[in-house]
């Protein structure tokens, strides 16, 4: 596939544009629901950055285009998750990071694809981290993910984020949440009266509409089970599968709000680390960005980071939301 093919898929339209301007990033970080068209857009980069005869594209049939295509291009390297564990281990990642800092052997780009990058251990993010923090020359590293509130905070604010399947325009009622909270922290005095609090409850009423949202979702397409005429233990059972139905589903809503959290604040560390407008997941945002980053530096922008991560972590271990929503977020400073 060239971009041509891809034309009119917003995140691919953003990375053609890059690469035309030869401003692609170091790293990014592709997000998408499985069957998206990640890791063919990946490939394409692949392709358009070591293409011998399209200018900023892919012509799919020159040597170069041909051998990415089939997965022997020297400069191109994958990592996945090894099918047994479902993971990407440390092993791998340190054997990816090695090719991947070796010079081109066609004097082009080199491109570093990882597949599922939610998958990694704690052991593989963390060595891979350190390539992300000082990254080779000449390469492109692509993570590629679903899921992109399971990774690390560190190297999601590290990537240029490109969203794939979204239509043009639409934009989460999440992400238009969390930028409604944050453009009160604009000026500094609003935040240190009624910030940490406010956002507290702020956040923690959006969640609770979210969660009735979600109730209201999964009882309509589950209109039987209250029927008078089931026996008690079946009522029962299915009293309890809509239970663990709904908090799946609200799971998978509160993350996506958490994704955007952490998407806002990881902006805050770009631009404190001197990353351009363009760069930004969230560039409608972009003037309270500036104004918090200018004021916190990139050090507390991290610590920020850090906060978010615990509350996530929190919640993963079943600590009840609004006792890590609270220790989580009267931590942050903006
Ligand atoms: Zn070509």
């Amino acid at each position: 596939m060239s971009f041509r093919e891809h034309a009119g898929v917003v995140g691919a339209e953003q990375l053609q544009r890059s690469l035309e301007r030869g401003r692609l990033a170091h790293a990014y970080l592709v997000v998408g629901p499985r069957g998206a068209g990640k890791e063919a857009l990946a490939r394409t980069l692949a392709k358009a950055v070591n293409c011998r005869e399209a200018a900023a594209d892919s012509c799919d049939r020159c040597e170069s285009c041909r051998r990415v295509e089939l997965g022997t291009h020297p400069d191109v390297h994958w990592i996945r998750p090894e099918s047994k564990t479902r993971r990407i281990q440390i092993e791998q990642m340190r054997e990816f990071t090695r090719t991947v800092s070796l010079a081109a052997q066609y004097g082009g780009v080199k491109v570093g694809v990882v597949v599922d990058a939610d998958c990694m251990t704690e052991e593989a993010a963390n060595a891979f981290l350190k390539t992300l923090e000082e990254p080779p020359g000449q390469t492109v590293i692509l993570l590629l993910t679903a899921q992109s509130q399971r990774l690390l905070p560190t190297i999601v604010s590290r990537c240029v984020r490109v969203r794939l399947g979204e239509r043009d325009g639409a934009v989460s009622p999440h992400r238009a949440k969390v930028g409604e909270l944050m453009r009160e922290f604009r000026s500094e005095g609003a935040y240190r009266v009624v910030g940490p609090y406010r956002l507290l409850r702020e956040l923690t009423g959006w969640l609770g509409q979210v969660r009735e949202q979600v109730e209201r979702d999964v009882a309509a397409q589950m209109p039987h089970w209250e029927y008078e005429e089931l026996d008690a233990k079946t009522r029962e059972r299915m009293r309890e599968q809509l239970e663990a139905r709904v908090e799946g589903e609200y799971r998978s809503a509160r993350d996506e709000v958490w994704e955007q959290m952490v998407a806002w604040f990881g902006d805050v560390l770009l631009w404190a680390n001197g990353a351009e407008r363009d760069l930004l997941a969230m560039p409608e945002f972009a003037e309270v960005t500036k104004a918090v980053a200018d004021r916190i530096g990139a050090e507390q922008a991290e610590a920020n980071l850090d906060a978010l991560e615990q509350v996530r972590e929190a919640w993963q271990r079943n600590v009840p939301e609004s006792l890590a929503l609270e220790v989580g977020l009267l931590k942050l400073v903006v």
